[in-house]
C-alpha cells in the first residue's frame, strides 16, 4: 500500500531538519526530502560565530550535529529532488526524480540557490565553473580565474580568491570604475560593463567569450566563479502559492502559506532576516503547527 506521511519536508537544510525534529517528537510520521546533502548552505560556511551555544564552529561540523539529531529520532531522509508539486487536494503530491511522495501536510524548506548566467555554464560545473568562491578557491591555487559579478556582488569572492590564485579578473555587468581606482589589490583586475557570453574549452574551462561594453573578446581563464547573488528556490511552486515580488514564499506568523496545510520556512520564506537561527525558529513554528492536522 502506498505510504501517506503526516508531514513531508522539502529541503534538508537547518530549517527543514529543525521542523522534522519538532514534528517527529510529537509522534507524527515525517520524512525530509533532500536533493543534495543535509545541511544545505551550512556546507559552504567556513566559520560561524553567531549560532547560540557555539562560540565558533565550521558549517560542516554544525550540519553534522543537526543530521545526528535527525538520525537519533529515526526521521526518514529521502535523497531525491522534488520536481513538481500538487497542493490542490487534501493529500499533497510531490513528484520527485525517483519517486512520487504523498502527505497530509508539507513544509517547504528549499532555501535559496545561486543565480545563473544562463549561458552554457552548467556544462562545465565541477570542471572549472563554480558557484562558491569560499568552497572551491583552494582547487585553483596559483591559477588565473575570472569572477562573473553583478553590481559588485562578486567583490567579496574576488578578494577571497586573490589570497590563493595567481590572478583574478572581475567581470562586472555594472560600473565598478570607482572601486577599480582605489583597489590596492594587484592581483584583481576589474572590467566593468562586462558579461560572460559563453564558456569555452575542450573538457574544462579554458577561455571565456565576454562582451565588454558591447564588444566581444576572449579571456583565458582556468576557472569561472559565478557570484551573481542568491534567488529563492521557488520555481516549482509558481502558480500554486503566493510569492512576493522577489519570488519568496509569503506566510503568516504560523509559517502557513496560501495553500491549505502547506508551510514555508527559512531562507525561502519572505522575511527580514535570513540566518541559521531564524531558519531553525521558523522550523520549530511550522513543525509545531503542521502537527495540528
Ligand atoms: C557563505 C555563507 C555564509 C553564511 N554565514 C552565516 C553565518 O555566519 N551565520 C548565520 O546564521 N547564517 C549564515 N549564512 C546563512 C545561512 O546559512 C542560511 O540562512 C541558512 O542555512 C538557511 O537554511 P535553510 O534551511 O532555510 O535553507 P538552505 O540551507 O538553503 O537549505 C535548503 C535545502 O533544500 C534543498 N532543496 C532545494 N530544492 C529542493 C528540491 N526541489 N528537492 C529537494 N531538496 C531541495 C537544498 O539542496 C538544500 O539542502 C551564510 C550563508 C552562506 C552561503
Amino acid at each position: 500500500m502506498e505510504k501517506i506521511y503526516d508531514i513531508l519536508i522539502i529541503g534538508g537544510g537547518v530549517g527543514g531538519m529543525s521542523a522534522a525534529v519538532y514534528a517527529k517528537r510529537r509522534g507524527k510520521s515525517v520524512a525530509v526530502i533532500e536533493k543534495f546533502a543535509l545541511g544545505g548552505q551550512l556546507n559552504m560556511i567556513n566559520e560561524i560565530e553567531n549560532f547560540p551555544s557555539h562560540k565558533n564552529i565550521d558549517g560542516i561540523t554544525l550540519a553534522k550535529e543537526f543530521a545526528d539529531q535527525v538520525k537519533k529520532f529515526e526521521i526518514d531522509v529521502i535523497f531525491d529532488e522534488v520536481q513538481s508539486v500538487d497542493f490542490s487536494g487534501d493529500v499533497k503530491v510531490l513528484n520527485g526524480k525517483k519517486n512520487v511522495y504523498k502527505s497530509k501536510s508539507v513544509i517547504i524548506a528549499t532555501g535559496v540557490k545561486s543565480k545563473e548566467i544562463g549561458v552554457n555554464e552548467n556544462d562545465f560545473l565541477g570542471r572549472g565553473v563554480s558557484f562558491c568562491a569560499v568552497c572551491d578557491a583552494n582547487f585553483y591555487k596559483g591559477k588565473d580565474v575570472c569572477v562573473a559579478s553583478e553590481n559588485g556582488k562578486g567583490l567579496k569572492g574576488a578578494m577571497e580568491l586573490s589570497e590563493l590564485c595567481n590572478s583574478v579578473t572581475l567581470l562586472d555587468s555594472g560600473n565598478l570604475s570607482a572601486f577599480a581606482k582605489v583597489n590596492k589589490n594587484e592581483k584583481i583586475m576589474v572590467i566593468s560593463n562586462a558579461s560572460v557570453k559563453r564558456v569555452l574549452g575542450q573538457f574544462k574551462v579554458e577561455k571565456l567569450a565576454v562582451s565588454v561594453g558591447g564588444q566581444e573578446q576572449e579571456i583565458a581563464a582556468d576557472a569561472l566563479f559565478i557570484e551573481l547573488g542568491k534567488i529563492p528556490a521557488t520555481d516549482i511552486f509558481k502558480g500554486q502559492l503566493r510569492l512576493d515580488d522577489q519570488g519568496f514564499i509569503v506566510t503568516d506568523e504560523r509559517m502557513h502559506t496560501s495553500a491549505k496545510e502547506v508551510y514555508a520556512i527559512g531562507d525561502v520564506r519572505s522575511g527580514v532576516l535570513k540566518q541559521i537561527v531564524t531558519a531553525c525558529s521558523d522550523g520549530a513554528v511550522a513543525g509545531q503547527f503542521a502537527c495540528q492536522k
